[in-house]
This record gives structure tokens, C-alpha cells and sequence, in this order.
């Protein structure tokens, strides 16, 4: 792109001291200076002309004015009142963007996409507040937001717990999560000083592909999320231990062990070495045995 783009840093201090923003630790607001990675982001999303996007956090704008650039129509969320007279400012070049003051935790995204985009998949597209990341991405895939992609930047660690498997340090209940639903690849790690203000971590692009189907049966999706949690729960303990003492479930030593037995799992395996299709099949056991 040309023209005064906020990807300038130069650009982005001059809005910063026109309207004497002050930045919210509160808010997570860390704002993109770098137009390598402002592309590199686009270029994930593989946002085109026919596409709603969904920006969480708009900040400035800085990315929005690349996504209103790229994609049909544009909804970006932000939760700072004070930055809606400088959106008003920044994205004045641009007739498909929509701004919204909310907190995207309250917003109802499916209404959302029911009105903008009739109900079809739409792409989301977030350099996000590091203190909410998790909620966010459930939210978007628990409530059945009708999704074609999570575009996001995030910390370089949560990154990395979204992509593992079994038998890493980083593994746990929201790598199983995001797996069930997506497929990740981290597109790009990219370095504090790519922001203003600079963050204390490093941060990583990632791109998050929801699944049609998930790769794996399971006949009560809640069921087998509480028995995620309660096997990570205490990662030192058994599994079996981990779902004995789990305020979430309400079995017996004996009945656990008769699942597992039945599933082919040893009694001694912690939570931490199970795989997603292992999940599967215990949560199935256990729902079979209810019925
Ligand atoms: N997208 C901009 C950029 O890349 O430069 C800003 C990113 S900054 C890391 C995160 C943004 O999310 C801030 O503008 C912050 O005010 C906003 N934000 C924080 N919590 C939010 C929430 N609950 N709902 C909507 N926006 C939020």
C-alpha cells in the first residue's frame, strides 16, 4: 500500500499526539509498527473481495486499513472509547469498515454474521489483548460462530501450546481445544520491537483453519472438555486421579477404571499423554455407559 499508512510508525506517532492518546495497560494496547508484518498477516488470512472480516481490537486501525483495502466488508470491535474518534480519523478512506465500541466478549457474533454476511463463514483477523486471548478463541468456536478462519497474533507461548502435541511441557486442555476445532500453523514470530509499545514477550502469528468436521467422532463435546480440564487440572497426578478429583465429573475410582480398562488405557498413563483421538474414546465410553 501507499499513502500515509499507519504501518509507518512516523504516521502512528503523529495520530498518537493529534489526539494526545494515552495508552491502557488494562487493554492489552500494543500497536503494530511494522508493515512487513502487517502484510505478512494479511497474506495468512488470504482475505479476498468476497469476505466479512472480523477485526478484534482495531486499535488505531493500522491493520484495518489493510483489511478494508483487501476484503468485501470489515467489522472491527474495539473497546476503548477513547480510540473511536481516531478510527473515525484514520479510517475516513474507507466506506466497508464498520466500527463498533463493545467489548467483544459481550458482542453476539453470530447475529453478527446472520446480518453482514447472511450467515456464511466469515474470517477473523486480530492482533488481540494478550489478557483475554483464551476466552476469545472458545467464545469462537464453542458458540458455533460460523467461521472459515482465526487469523491472530498472540504470545509466542500460547502459540506454541495451540500447535503441540502430546508429550510437550506446552501441551494441555487448549492445545486439545483449538485442535479439535482447527488446524494451526504459526505463520510468523515476531519480535517486541515491532510494536508501540513494546510488550515484555515475544508474540507469534497464527493461523487457526476451523475444520468442517472434527478429525475426530465424539457423541457429547462437553463431556470429553471436562475430562480435558480435569486431566490438566493436576498435571503431576494420574489420569485416573485427575478425573477422581475433578469438581466438573462425579465418578467413581472403580468406574473410571473400568472405562479406561475398556478403552485400552493403562492406569498409570497421566493425562498429558493422551492424544486427541484418545480423549475421543474415553469421553465416548463414559457417555456410552450413561446411556
Ligand atoms: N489492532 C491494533 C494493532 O494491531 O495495532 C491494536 C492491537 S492491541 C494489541 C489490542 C486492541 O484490543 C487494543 O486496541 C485494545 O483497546 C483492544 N481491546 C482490548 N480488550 C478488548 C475487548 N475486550 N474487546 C474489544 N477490544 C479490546
Amino acid at each position: 500500500m501507499t499513502g500515509p499508512y499507519l504501518g509507518n510508525p512516523k504516521y502512528t506517532i503523529e495520530v498518537l499526539q493529534k489526539y494526545n492518546f494515552a495508552f491502557q495497560k488494562r487493554f492489552g494496547q500494543n500497536f503494530l509498527i511494522d508493515t512487513h508484518v502487517l502484510e505478512k498477516i494479511v497474506a495468512a488470512s488470504q482475505i479476498t473481495k468476497d469476505d466479512f472480516v472480523l477485526e478484534i481490537g482495531p486499535g488505531i486501525g493500522t491493520m484495518t486499513q489493510y483489511l478494508a483495502e483487501y476484503a468485501r466488508e470489515v467489522a472491527a470491535v474495539e473497546i476503548d472509547n477513547t480510540l473511536i474518534p481516531i478510527l473515525k480519523d484514520t479510517l475516513k478512506d474507507w466506506d466497508n469498515v464498520t466500527v463498533i465500541n463493545d467489548d467483544i466478549l459481550k458482542v453476539d457474533i453470530r447475529k453478527l454474521v446472520l446480518e453482514k454476511n447472511g450467515g456464511k463463514p466469515i474470517k477473523v483477523v486480530a492482533n488481540l489483548p494478550y489478557y483475554i486471548t483464551t476466552p476469545i478463541i472458545m467464545g469462537l468456536f464453542e458458540n458455533q460462530v460460523p467461521i472459515d478462519s482465526i487469523t491472530i497474533m498472540v504470545q509466542k507461548e500460547v502459540a506454541d501450546r495451540m500447535q503441540v502435541g502430546p508429550g510437550t511441557k506446552d501441551y494441555g486442555a487448549l492445545s486439545l481445544a483449538v485442535q479439535y476445532y482447527a488446524r494451526p500453523e504459526i505463520v510468523a514470530n515476531v519480535p517486541p520491537n515491532c510494536f508501540m509499545p513494546r510488550p515484555k514477550v515475544g508474540s507469534a502469528v497464527i493461523r487457526l483453519e476451523r475444520y468442517e468436521k472434527p478429525p475426530v467422532q465424539v457423541t457429547d463435546e462437553k463431556l470429553m472438555f471436562r475430562i480435558i480440564r480435569a486431566s490438566f487440572n493436576q498435571r503431576r497426578k494420574t489420569l485416573v486421579n485427575g478425573l477422581k478429583n475433578s469438581q466438573e465429573l462425579s465418578y467413581s475410582r472403580e468406574e473410571i477404571e473400568k472405562v479406561l480398562n475398556a478403552c485400552g488405557i493403562p492406569l498409570n498413563i497421566r493425562g498429558e499423554a493422551l492424544t486427541l483421538s484418545e480423549f475421543a474414546r474415553i469421553a465416548n465410553a463414559f457417555d456410552e455407559k450413561k446411556k
